[in-house]
């Protein structure tokens, strides 16, 4: 069995002390979440996760979903699971009060991500596909829809999907073939297979709400022709299927708790979301807090992965510390002794204490977006834009690399079932593939929002850094930190001019670096959390407040600079090299 505890010491750090989020929900009217409810809130959906969601995990791995007769079965108390958790009304924490919701900040609802996916990732997509469809209902749908479903989608009474991919059309969704024909009273009809589609079919609620990519007849090519569409499984006013059928589910290298669906539609019912051939910009603007949700699957199943390592390492004893034995009572002292072991921990924990940050940041700034004036609105699109595939991409990464390390740390029990790490790695590896692949991401930071708007979001982001670096600058205990920052910086700005350069005369030059540029921007973007993180302990120790979480943080601080951000002299040097040696080597001789 696997123990988690969500990690609430630190949420109270990065929200009161770091990010003073209370001054944001007051300013942008989140009235009733002040201080106290905000820490009480985050408890309990902790406990809650702890004592009914990670029960269920490990029975998901083994016994995963069922498919019969066209219908899935999930695994053994999902259901129960799935169900306490709607009664307490907790799937509605980030909806309208008119839908039985909470209207939480997105910063609240992105660490409940957090500790939802730590539990069972598989619900938690689950739950993450719920909120999908509703801000994607709520925000472009007619009203009528919005009556039908809005509240029950909320609720987690109905769950949700989204239906972009098909057989031929995974990563180019501008040759999606699913059609769509316009009925005598508005609806539509729908005609096409979708595969890979998470929660396509399951038990777990009455009706399943799926939003689905289709072209219209005429309609241009390409993606510029796609529209979106709400498809229930059940109609609202009869008790019969619409024409939805799942053929079958994918047997897949983890995440078997999740069913993976091929969904046939067959003259379904449907309605038009937004404007005709809007479907892909729709599906963009909701990607926002999507790619946030994914970046956050890599930290919790890093969290959980790090928990649980680190338990084994605390009690497993082999070889002495290099410079003399450490328990003379025992034959061996813990690994927690070796210089390697101590790495290897420490750069998970470092890992998945700055992507937290991050994360953080990132929330702020949704609601920022959603609810701020003129000015914060403009200012937080534009890093919102910059930051959304960075935390995608660098979150998946890095939540794949702790989970690698939680394995390697416990040695040969890592890799055994009993101990259930290894679910973890298999579980998070899916995430640097959907909502767009990393490498898609990084393409979208490199050739489209670093140059959008002539480099305005790139100023955007500049400008906080270096007032940063800047009030920081004369503080001699700040050094260590913000002299790395300061050179990041400056690497990140002379690298996003090469990128800019070369690649307008060359798109080759631009692509093969993307993935090393994402990665180079996304540590720059950690060591200034980490500088942050250090600020905030460094006057709390100067205040004479005696915790010791400020002098871990300080020393996490400095792994993070040892150990992390020198890659990007690698990483600078792999994008310098360009694409040459990528682009030249012969097709035949692959
Ligand atoms: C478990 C699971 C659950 C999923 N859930 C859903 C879901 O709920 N709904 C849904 O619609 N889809 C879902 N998907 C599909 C997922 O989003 C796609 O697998 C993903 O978008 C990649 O598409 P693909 O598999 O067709 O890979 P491809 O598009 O064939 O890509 C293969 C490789 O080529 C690269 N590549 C492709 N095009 C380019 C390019 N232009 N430039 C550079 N590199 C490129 C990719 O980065 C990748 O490395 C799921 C997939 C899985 C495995």
């Amino acid at each position: 069995m696997v123990r988690y505890d969500a990690p609430l010491r630190d949420y109270t750090f990065l929200f009161h002390e770091v990010f003073q989020v209370t001054d944001i929900s007051e300013r942008l009217g989140y009235e009733d979440w002040d201080r106290d409810t905000i820490d009480m809130m985050l408890e309990e959906w902790g406990e809650l996760m702890r004592t009914t969601w990670l029960p269920t995990n490990m029975d998901g791995d083994k016994f995963g979903c069922i498919y019969e007769n066209g219908q899935v079965t999930m695994p053994p108390g999902f259901k129960d699971a799935w169900d306490l958790t709607t009664a307490g009304g907790w799937f509605a924490a980030a909806a309208k009060v008119e839908h039985g919701g909470m209207e939480c900040p997105l910063f609240f609802r992105n660490a409940m991500d957090e500790f939802a996916i730590s539990a069972n990732m598989a619900l938690s997509v689950v739950s993450a596909l719920g909120l999908g469809v509703y801000d994607l209902l709520t925000t472009h749908g007619e009203a009528h829809l919005i009556d039908t479903y809005a509240e029950k989608v909320a609720s987690g009474r109905w769950c949700g999907t989204m239906c972009l991919t098909e057989p031929h059309a995974g990563t180019d969704l501008g040759m999606i073939r699913t059609k769509a024909v316009s009925l005598d009273d508005g609806s539509y009809s729908l005609t096409g297979t979708k595969m890979f589609i998470t929660s396509g079919e399951h038990d777990l609620s009455d009706n399943i709400i799926h939003m689905v990519l289709a072209k219209l007849p005429d309609a241009p090519e390409g993606s510029r022709g796609i529209s979106l569409f709400l498809v229930p499984k059940y109609l609202p006013d009869e008790d019969n299927v619409n024409g939805i059928s799942c053929s079958g589910i994918e047997e897949k290298m983890g995440l078997h708790g999740s069913p993976t669906c091929v969904l046939n539609f067959d003259a379904s019912v449907g309605w038009l979301i937004g404007e005709a051939n809007s479907g892909m910009s729709l599906m963009f603007e909701m990607m926002n807090r999507e790619r946030l949700a994914t970046g956050m699957m890599g930290l919790g199943l890093g969290e959980v992965a790090y928990q649980n390592s680190l338990d084994w390492c605390v009690e497993r004893r082999q070889g002495r510390d290099l410079r003399g034995v450490k328990d003379l009572h025992e034959k061996a002292d813990t690994i927690l002794v070796h210089p390697d072991v101590r790495r290897m921990l420490l750069k998970m924990k470092a890992n998945n204490e700055g992507i937290r940050a991050l994360g953080t940041w990132i929330g702020t700034l949704l609601d920022e977006m959603h609810r701020g004036d003129e000015e914060s609105k403009v200012h937080a699109t534009a890093l919102i834009a910059l930051l959304t595939p960075v935390i995608k991409a660098l979150g998946t990464d890095l939540g794949c690399e702790t989970c690698s390390l939680a394995i390697q740390v416990m040695g040969g029990a890592g890799y055994c079932s009993e101990y259930g790490v290894e679910q973890f790695y298999r579980d998070v590896r899916i995430a640097p593939i959907w909502e767009g692949t990393n490498g898609i991401q990084a393409l979208d930071l490199a050739g489209r929002k670093i140059t959008q708007d002539f480099g305005r979001n790139l100023r955007s982001l500049m400008w906080p850094l270096v007032e940063f670096i800047e009030e920081n600058r004369d503080d001699p205990a700040m050094a260590r930190y913000t002299k790395p920052l300061h050179q990041s910086v400056r690497g990140l700005q002379q690298l996003t001019l090469l990128m800019v350069a070369e690649g307008m005369g060359n798109p080759h030059f631009l692509a093969a670096g993307a993935t090393d540029y994402c990665t180079y921007f996304g540590n720059t973007m950690l060591a200034y959390m980490w500088a942050r993180m250090a600020r905030v302990s460094l006057d709390a120790k100067a205040a004479g407040i005696e915790d010791s979480f400020y002098d871990a943080k300080l020393r996490l601080a400095d792994v993070f600079f040892a150990e992390i951000l020198p890659d990007n002299v690698g990483l600078a040097a792999k994008v310098q090299a360009g694409h040459k040696h990528l682009m030249k080597f012969p097709e035949a001789s692959f």
